[in-house]
């Protein structure tokens, strides 16, 4: 009973979140642990390096700028795609 609560209430996972991301962001002492081209130098966002689906509890983030964060993201979905691209779909019918 407990447990499913906690689940199901939205600002339990919105508490995690805050905590999880301010907690990034002071561990890497508000600067951009990526530096790309065209890095703004100090983090506001935080990315989830192995993307949210995967980390739904926010435990492998870092501490990124908003331009670096949006080349991550672009590059992510790129590589999904990529991904999807590579998986041989050959439709067959029997019949
Ligand atoms: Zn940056």
């Amino acid at each position: 009973m407990g447990w499913e609560t906690a689940r199901k209430d939205p600002a339990y996972g919105r508490a995690e979140w805050r905590r999880a991301r301010l907690a990034a962001l002071r561990r890497a002492n508000w600067r951009c642990q990526r530096v790309l081209p065209g890095c703004a130098g100090t983090a506001t966002e935080v990315n989830h390096r192995q993307g949210l689906a995967a980390d739904p509890h926010h435990a492998d983030l870092e501490a990124v700028c908003a331009p670096c964060h949006r080349q991550i993201t672009a590059a992510q979905a790129n590589a999904a795609a990529k991904r999807h691209d590579q998986v041989p779909f050959v439709p067959r019918t029997r019949w």
